[in-house]
């Protein structure tokens, strides 16, 4: 990239797909990196392109983190092995959660590597718990609707993006050579009403935008609708005599889930049934959303204030250790929510091998599921999967709910986007599969904004 008084953005990652986000800013002599996501999909693919970061580490000054999803961190510690000493800039609850993100992907890559090694693979895990803790290190943690300075000419503010907890939308003010510029970054926009959450604050006024897209092409059915329709799911389960499992991101959907199901208990709409979130990160990370109540949105505050916790109640048990893991192989009803939300590692696989098998079960898809993932292939109803080395019929019954999104549909994203087209010169439509970005880069144009672009990977672009 050339090093002058040009604003630039280069998109490494999340360009045309939903992983590995990576979008690198050019301004004047400094380089600042928006998120380091983690590729994720098939192995051959990922482990590559996570491998072989498509930047110098060296020449970076700073990332700025727009949320805790390893989607958007998970290759920081990569960064920090091949030679980032930067500052990494996140808000408190994201540095929370990072923690534990970090930490459980380098138990997940060691795991992997021993795996494969033990299999005549000559394989290294892409880096290790002291890498983690090297990242750790550089992070520093700033308030929402506190502008801070990152590098000479950049002031960067958080808002809350509604997606997660301590997720942020990221403002940043340029100033090269006399020349102002504002690009505001959206991260994962979130959605109203989202249980815990507050709000996704309005989209600030701009001169470009980096839009995410991931339902770029679809709208959610609502939050009504959607708490009936896990009722009615569950009623179902409960006559057929089986159990659920649901694989969900350890992070928000997981909480989602359970909270729902505490609502539906409370009012009495359903039973109480055993609910079993199996994961040690699931559970440590609702430890930390719990410690950040005030973060929280009005109604769950009130909840709480009532002497209900939303997220610790009777009927839910956050299992630790493998032997309990273990244990649940003999439940046969209730609802086990585990990691990963794509089932593409973690503890939910062999739940998914004891539950694939059974017409009595059902698996509850509540993310979005890229291309590639064993949740792709169950969500698109094929009947053979493999699973942990083995095939597996595919009997049980697959639901999805993709009303459960932390990421706003097309039809939210434009509401929170259209005011801002009559300054807002430049579009990059990022973080969306092919179809998705370019259906909602035909409406953003549609909605008058004069330049919308979806850029390939790598592409290079100038903020004017
Ligand atoms: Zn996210």
């Amino acid at each position: 990239m050339k090093r002058d008084a040009t604003i630039s953005l280069q998109f490494l990652g999340a360009a045309r797909h939903v992983t590995g986000s990576k979008h690198l800013l050019a301004l004047g002599q400094s380089r600042v990196l928006l998120d380091c996501g983690l590729v994720q999909g098939p192995r051959r693919i990922a482990d590559q392109q996570n491998r072989n970061l498509p930047l110098e580490a060296r020449a970076l000054d700073a990332v700025v983190l727009s949320h805790a999803h390893i989607d958007h961190s998970g290759a920081l510690p990569r960064l920090v092995a091949q030679g980032f000493r930067g500052s990494i800039w996140c808000t408190e609850a994201t540095r929370d959660l990072l923690r534990l993100m970090l930490m459980d992907s380098a138990h997940i890559q060691a795991q992997d590597a021993r795996h494969l090694r033990r299999r005549g693979h000559d394989v290294e895990p892409l880096y290790d718990v002291e890498d983690v803790e090297r990242t750790l290190g550089l992070v520093r943690a700033v308030p929402y609707h506190r502008p801070f300075p990152v590098v000479p000419g950049l002031r960067v503010e958080f808002l809350d993006a509604g997606h997660i907890l301590g997720s942020a939308i990221v403002v940043m003010d340029c100033e090269v050579a006399h020349r102002r510029r504002r690009i505001v970054f959206t991260g994962d926009y979130g959605r109203k009403n989202l249980p815990i959450l507050r709000d996704p604050e309005p989209l600030p006024e701009c001169d470009a935008l980096i839009t995410e897209s991931t339902y770029g092409d679809r709208q959610h059915e609502d939050r009504v609708d959607m708490v009936a329709e896990l009722a009615r799911i569950v009623a179902e389960e409960q006559r057929d005599g089986g159990r659920i499992v649901v694989p969900a991101f350890a992070v928000g959907r997981t909480q989602s889930v359970v909270m729902f199901l505490g609502q539906l208990m409370r009012d009495g709409t359903l039973p109480r049934l055993p609910i079993w979130v199996d994961s040690p990160m699931s559970r440590d990370a609702t430890r930390v959303i719990a410690a950040h109540a005030e973060l929280f949105d009005a109604e769950t505050r009130a909840l709480l204030r009532s002497g209900h916790d939303p997220l610790f109640f009777d009927g839910v048990r956050y299992v630790g250790d493998v032997e309990e893991s273990k244990a649940l192989n003999q439940e046969r009803t209730g609802v086990i929510v585990s990691a990963s939300g794509m089932c593409e590692s973690g503890r939910v696989l062999h739940h998914l091998s004891q539950s694939l098998g059974r017409r009595e079960d059902c698996v509850l898809l509540v993310g979005f599921q890229a291309h590639g993932t064993l949740g792709r292939r169950l969500l698109d109803g094929q009947q053979y999967v493999n699973l942990l080395g083995e095939p597996h019929t595919v009997r049980c019954k697959v639901r999805s709910m993709p009303g459960f999104s932390a990421h706003a549909d097309w039809a939210e994203l434009l509401a929170a986007s259209r005011p801002l087209a009559a300054r807002c010169r430049q579009v990059f439509v990022v973080h969306g599969e092919d179809e998705p970005a370019m259906a909602y880069a035909a409406r953003l144009r549609d909605a008058g904004f004069p330049e919308v672009v979806v850029p390939e990977k790598h592409e290079i672009v100038e903020v004017r």
